[in-house]
């Protein structure tokens, strides 16, 4: 039953009013809107369901030949590992509900086995980590692991809700992690092994120390029980998937959009094939290097700040281990490596014998492999592999090599915030131009990853219902 939009629900300018009206009557039907909705990821599919609910005719419309963008469950391989977004937080409230209402089964991900580390290809057992002489760190620093270091922030962050990074008041934080770290008085030791295998900045000078108050202030705020994971038991991509399968226009799939252009009245979607949709709204929900590459009318402004926002580089090279080669050495099973190996992430395939082992290499060490062809990529990174661990060798398949700079539709796992732009670009971004709205995880205001993309959604829905009702 399609419920009341009334103008009481747009005043309160939230979803959390339009939802709470949910369970009322259909009295007045507004008249069916047709809005376009470019790409199928979180963002896109969640506003589609949201104006549908509403009355609306939405259209999604994406490139590839399956839904679900970012989130990418690689099912050819033994256990189905995640090739994007992989797992979902305990305040995840939209994705959770989502994927409650869908009947999208959810669980406790299989245990990431322990971490040793390889310091200048000098092994360290985790154990040993604050007593090893290869540990670079100043005394008061040694008990600290690498993969914590950054969690030392929490210390001195000045960001106490999620939406604070956009507080003018804390601006002098927007500046490059690399000086504010120093100015905070990280040893450099430390400040180089954080940005050895750093998940949220390709390069520390290039990367906003705002926007890293932002992510361990997410980190930090959770504990207990609320620190617990989900993963979707099939495969994250279930719930795009099912999210896809409620809407009553099936997504367009194979379908590129090149250009959108608009009147006062209307918008006109036109995809690779030649096909043209009229709309009364559109909203983009590509990541901004994909973005970039589709005929709009923006501003010149508009159009260049498209391209001045970077995005996080991920090299993954997924593989699949028979047994347990570290078990006789003593290691965990997992690595932490200053080498080009990045880290390496092991975990076991549930009802089997078998492990699946992922090389997860981040930001500007990718630059010399994305340049690669796809096979000599993987004999790169699989030498570096068998030469740090040759009892691997024999017992490891390689799987699968995901490249996300590289992949048309996305251009990068995550966007990233340059120092400065926390003020000025990410508002920028998500604002409305004429009939266009924009979506997608870059224009999410309080959360990031999925739950960011299902929040951007939402805000553009309600953009749009604004305009059209
Ligand atoms: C390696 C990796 C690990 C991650 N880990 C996590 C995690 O653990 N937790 C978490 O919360 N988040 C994680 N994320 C982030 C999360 O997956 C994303 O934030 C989220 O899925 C983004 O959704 P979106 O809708 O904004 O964009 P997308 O999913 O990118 O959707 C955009 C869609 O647009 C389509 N498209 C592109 N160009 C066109 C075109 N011209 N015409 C039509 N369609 C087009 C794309 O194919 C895509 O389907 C991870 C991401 C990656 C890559």
């Amino acid at each position: 039953m399609t419920p009341t939009l009334t103008r009481r629900h747009l005043l309160q300018g939230s979803l959390a009013g339009l939802t709470a009206g949910m369970s009322g009557g259909c009295a007045r039907h507004l008249p069916s809107r047709r809005v376009v909705i470019v790409g199928a990821g979180l963002s896109g599919l969640n506003a589609a369901l949201i104006l549908e609910r509403w009355g609306f005719d939405p259209q999604v419309v994406e490139a590839q030949e399956r839904v679900g963008g970012r989130l990418w469950t690689l099912d050819h391989l033994p256990g189905s590992p995640e090739g994007g977004g992989n797992v979902m937080g305990s305040h995840y409230g939209r994705i959770l509900k989502m994927a409650h209402d869908l009947g999208v089964p959810l669980r406790s991900p299989p245990r990431t086995l322990p971490t040793d580390y390889f310091i200048g290809n000098q092994r360290i057992p985790r154990d040993d980590w604050a007593s090893a002489p290869a540990n670079p760190l100043p005394d008061a620093w040694r008990n600290t692991p690498p993969s914590r270091l950054m969690g030392k922030l929490n210390a001195s962050n000045p960001l106490l809700k999620t939406r604070a990074w956009h507080d003018p008041a804390l601006m002098a934080t927007d500046q490059s992690a690399l000086s504010g770290l120093r100015a905070l008085g990280f040893p450099e030791t430390a400040i180089t092994l954080i940005g050895t295998n750093n998940s949220y900045g390709n390069n520390l000078a290039d990367t906003s120390l705002m926007s890293l108050y932002r992510v361990m202030g997410e980190f930090g705020r959770l504990s207990g029980p609320a620190l617990a994971v989900r993963e979707a038991t099939q495969g994250n991509m279930r719930l795009p998937e099912a999210m896809a399968g409620q809407l009553a226009r099936p997504v367009e799939m194979g379908e590129p959009v090149t250009a959108v252009h608009q009147s006062s009245t209307e918008t006109r979607v036109t995809l690779a094939s030649g096909k043209v949709l009229n709309a009364d709204a559109v909203i983009m929900t590509l990541p901004l290097p994909a973005l970039q590459q589709i005929d709009m009318d923006l501003p010149r402004a508009r159009a260049n700040l498209l391209g001045e926002v970077d995005y996080h580089k991920v090299i993954q090279l997924h593989c699949i281990v028979e047994a347990p080669f570290w078990e006789n050495a003593g290691w965990g099973g997992s690595w932490w490596t200053d080498s080009l190996l990045g880290r390496i992430f092991t975990r076991p395939i549930p009802g089997t014998a078998r492990y699946n082992m992922t090389v997860w290499i981040n930001g500007d060490d990718c630059d010399e492999l994305n340049i690669l062809n796809e096979t000599a990529c993987t004999d790169t990174i699989s030498r570096a592999l068998w030469d740090l661990m040759p009892d691997a060798r024999e017992v490891t398949s390689v799987g699968q090599l995901v490249r996300w700079s590289n992949d048309p539709h996305a251009g990068g796992a995550w966007a990233l915030w340059r120092p400065g732009q926390a003020a000025t670009a990410h508002p920028a971004l998500r604002a409305p131009a004429g009939r266009v709205f924009f979506a997608g995880e870059h224009t999410a205001e309080s959360y990031r990853g999925m739950e960011g993309a299902m929040e951007s959604g939402e805000r553009a829905a309600l953009e749009v219902m604004r305009l059209l009702a």
